[in-house]
Order: C-alpha cells, then sequence, then structure tokens
C-alpha cells in the first residue's frame, strides 16, 4: 500500500514505484490510499481546491497501471484502520520534511502492525545523503552534482502485475462524483480559489512542455523579468507533487535549447530547491527568524533602535496599502493570483523588513502572507526565501545601511532597469481591479 501524502502523481513518483516493486515481488495487488484531512498546516480553501483539482490525473494514472486508488476524507481518514480493511502486507510513504508532516510518520510508524518504509520521492538527491544542514548554494551544488549520475534518471513506472480488485463493500469516496472535498470541514475559506493555476499531473506536463519548447531558451534573460511570464510556473505543482523534480529536470536536460539556458535553469529546480528541503530538513527552526547566520543576527541587533520613518501594520501590508505601488502590485498579485515572480517574491519580503516594527515583527509577517496565499506556500522554498531575504540565509554581508544593516538590501529603482515595472503594475492592479494613482505618496528612505 502506498501512503499518497506529499507527492501526489501516479507517474514518475519512486515512492510508488518501490510500492508497486514491493507489491510486484509479494505477489500482490498495489493500492493507494490518498485521504485529505482538514489539519494541513495553515492549508485554506485555496490550497484544498488545487489538491482536489490533481485527484483525476492520480486515479486515472494508477488505473493505467493497474493500480488501486482509495480515496477517503477527514473524518474517514484512519490510515490504520485502512490497513486492517485491506490486510496490506507493507506500507510505504513518502518524505516531507516539514515538522508535522514528519510527526505524522512517527506516530503512524509506531501504531501500524506492518512495516513502514518512506521514499524521499520529490528530490533529486535524497536529503539523508547528504548528512547535515548545507550553509550555500555553491557548497551544496557539487554535492548534489556527484549524485546524477546514478539518481538523476528517468523513474521506471512500473505496472502493477496484479491488478488491484476493491473488496465488495470497501468503503471509498467516488472522486469523480465529489464536488467539494472540503464540505463541512472547518476550514479558513477566506482565501479563494484562483483561475491562474488548474491543478493536476496532466496540466503541470502540458505547463513543462510549454515551457520547454517556448521558454526555456531565454530563461536566462528572463528570469528577473517579472511584467513577462518567462518563468516555467511549475511551483504550485512542484509543491503538491504533481509533478517530480526527475520529470522536469530530465525533459530540460533532454531539449535541445543552448547549454547556458539548462543549466541556469537547473541550478533553481535542482540546487536551489533542494538547498531549501535541505534546510527544513536539518534545522528545525526553518521557519523562525532564528534559523538565520549570527552575522544576520548581529547586524539586525546593532541596527534594531535604527528609526523606521515608513511603518505598515501586517494589516496595512495584507490590504496591499503601501505608498510604493510596485510592492502593492506584488502583494495584490499574491492576493489574486495565488502566485508571484521570483524577482518581486525578492522585493516583497525585503521591503517588509524595511517597513516592519522589527525584524520578528518583518519575519512573522512575510511567513504568514506566504502561507496564506501562495499556492506553492507552505513549502521549504517559501521558508527558504524568507530566510534569505530578512536573515541572509545563503547570502553573504552586503554594505551597511539603516535597519538592514549588512543585510542584502533591494531598491525599486532595480526593480525598473530590469523589466517594464509600470507594465507590471498595470497588470495586477487591473487583476485585483484596483485603480491606480491612489497609493500614498512617502519619501524614499534611502
Ligand atoms: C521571499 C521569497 C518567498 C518565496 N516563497 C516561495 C514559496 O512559498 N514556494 C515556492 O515554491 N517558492 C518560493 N520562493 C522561490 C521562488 O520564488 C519560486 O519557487 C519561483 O518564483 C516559482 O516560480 P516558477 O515555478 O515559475 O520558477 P522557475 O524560475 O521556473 O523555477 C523552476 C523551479 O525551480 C525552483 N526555484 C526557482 N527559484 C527558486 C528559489 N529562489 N529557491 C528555491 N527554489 C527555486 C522552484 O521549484 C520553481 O518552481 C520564494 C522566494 C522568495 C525570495
Amino acid at each position: 500500500m502506498y501512503w499518497m501524502q506529499r507527492a501526489q502523481r501516479a507517474f514518475d513518483n519512486p515512492a510508488l514505484d518501490v510500492a508497486v516493486q514491493a507489491a510486484n515481488a509479494l505477489k500482490l495487488p498495489c493500492v493507494i490510499f490518498f485521504a485529505p484531512v482538514p489539519f494541513y498546516p495553515h492549508a485554506n480553501l485555496r490550497h484544498y481546491a488545487f489538491l482536489q483539482q490533481g485527484i483525476p490525473d492520480i486515479a486515472e494514472m494508477a488505473e493505467e497501471r493497474d493500480i488501486g486508488f482509495v480515496l477517503r476524507r477527514f473524518p474517514e481518514h484512519s490510515l490504520i484502520k485502512f490497513c486492517d480493511e485491506v490486510k496490506a502486507a507493507l506500507v510505504i510513504g513518502d518524505e516531507n520534511p516539514m515538522r508535522e508532516l514528519r510527526e505524522w510518520r512517527e506516530i503512524a510508524a509506531k501504531k501500524l502492525r506492518v512495516p513502514l518504509w518512506t521514499v524521499d520521492a520529490d528530490v533529486i538527491v535524497p536529503s539523508k545523503l547528504l548528512g547535515k544542514e548545507q550553509y550555500a548554494a555553491r557548497i551544496i551544488r557539487p554535492r548534489l552534482k556527484a549524485h546524477f549520475k546514478e539518481l538523476l534518471v528517468p523513474c521506471e513506472n512500473p505496472r502493477a502485475h496484479v491488478k488491484w480488485h476493491a473488496a465488495r463493500g470497501l468503503q471509498q469516496l467516488d472522486w469523480r462524483g465529489t464536488e467539494d472535498i472540503t464540505e463541512g470541514w472547518e476550514i479558513d475559506r477566506s482565501v479563494k480559489p484562483v483561475d491562474s493555476f488548474h491543478g493536476g499531473t496532466r496540466e503541470a506536463l502540458r505547463l513543462l512542455d510549454e515551457f520547454v519548447k517556448h521558454g526555456l531558451t531565454r530563461y536566462p534573460e528572463r528570469h528577473n523579468q517579472a511584467d513577462e511570464n518567462g518563468t516555467a510556473r511549475l511551483s504550485p505543482y512542484l509543491h503538491f507533487g504533481h509533478i517530480g523534480p526527475h520529470t522536469v529536470a530530465l525533459a530540460v536536460e533532454k531539449s535541445k535549447v543552448p547549454r547556458e539556458a539548462k543549466d541556469d535553469f537547473l541550478d533553481q529546480v535542482i540546487t536551489w530547491r533542494e538547498l531549501a528541503i535541505n534546510m527544513v530538513h536539518f534545522n528545525p527552526l526553518y521557519d523562525t527568524l532564528e534559523c538565520g547566520e549570527n552575522w544576520a543576527h548581529k547586524t539586525l541587533g546593532e541596527h534594531a533602535k535604527d528609526p523606521r520613518p515608513i511603518q505598515y501594520t501586517p494589516k496595512q501590508l495584507e490590504a496591499a496599502e503601501t505608498y510604493d505601488d510596485l510592492w502593492n502590485a506584488a502583494q495584490l498579485q499574491m492576493v489574486h493570483a495565488g502566485w508571484m515572480h521570483n524577482y518581486m517574491r525578492m522585493y516583497w519580503a525585503k521591503k517588509i523588513l524595511e517597513w516592519s516594527k522589527s525584524p520578528q515583527v518583518a519575519y512573522n509577517t512575510a511567513v504568514y502572507l506566504n502561507d496564506k496565499y501562495f499556492l506553492d506556500g507552505r513549502d521549504p522554498n517559501g521558508y527558504a526565501g524568507i530566510a534569505w531575504a530578512i536573515v541572509g540565509k545563503f547570502d553573504r554581508p552586503w554594505f551597511p545601511r539603516p535597519i538592514f544593516g549588512t543585510i542584502r538590501y533591494m531598491a525599486r529603482s532595480g526593480a525598473e532597469k530590469k523589466f517594464d515595472a509600470e507594465k507590471y503594475i498595470a497588470q495586477m492592479y487591473a487583476l485585483a481591479g484596483r485603480e491606480r494613482g491612489k497609493d500614498k505618496e512617502a519619501p524614499m528612505l534611502f
């Protein structure tokens, strides 16, 4: 039995492959058990809607491989009960470095009467192989690359030799007829689903194909252009496991675009992504200010009492009510599209540090907003990105400035040099249905 949690796909899924191989060796059928619950940390209606959109592809792709798919939902989500009902011989789980999900696996391992094996299915190089926290991209990069020959290889996607047939009376939801998987649950419904992304493996594969054909060649220059949809926009799919990093990396590797573009993209989707996962795996303080390096704490401490002439409360920031219409545009994109371009994410978080009462308040605000609105929020990449922006994680000291100390600063003028900021602002204000020109004027601090 495959206990599906993070890797929500029945294609290119190393954990599912292990489950099928084990079932084949034991001459038993293989079944996926997927049981969403309302207590995923910080999940709201937006996240659950995307998760639900991915279910048909899981079910259909599993069927093509003669693997069973049983969907249940809270309060009928018990893994232990399901194992007893189907008389499972072995449970395979996927790994997620976030603390709550780790705890769930530990509890399950204690309660199960059969072995539980887990597979780190959403990385190229399993976190355990790296042994400890890696402090910079330049450090982790060669260590990851050393494993590519063995691990950056296509998944086998084996078929189950013994086809799964559900026993009569086995309780399961009809995924075709389940309109709202969250019905009756007490979850935050204030954050609405978005039209900008539709969940599912097939949609992720379509986006990947389109990006490799039309976007990859120009990725190095467009990587910083927030006014163009020039990046892969795969982060929500990678977060929910609708697509895996092997599929993405190998499609890029196989393409006929210049080596420089391939390397640039692979560095993001492997080095930076797996650096973030490594941080969450090995640093228990991953979503707090404390995860930063000593030099960052020292410099922020030295500047704690600096005047902060422009200050916004978390509520003002959430409502995109600042004087800076470029920042507001980013916040509006987050709220209304559930996504943001990487360059704007950096600028967005840096400005939260500049405008908050303290680095602590800034950190909490950034994590809160990131996890609430982004479809790809609640993800190691988010914690690492915020740590990079606010506590200099994976970065180095820069020239000292008020408030920031030696934490790297980003100015609006920098964004304006990289892309058409006016176009981006107009796009996001239109998306949010907000009139332009009503933002308050305030002096630039630096
Ligand atoms: C303050 C801040 C907050 C962020 N919050 C999140 C978040 O909540 N969830 C999230 O997935 N990413 C987050 N990122 C990282 C990055 O901005 C997004 O992964 C990227 O913008 C997603 O768009 P894309 O899929 O088009 O990326 P592409 O540029 O097409 O890259 C492909 C993939 O590579 C990975 N990647 C790209 N850039 C980074 C990066 N800087 N760090 C780690 N992995 C990267 C992602 O998995 C991405 O999907 C954050 C970055 C910052 C600075």
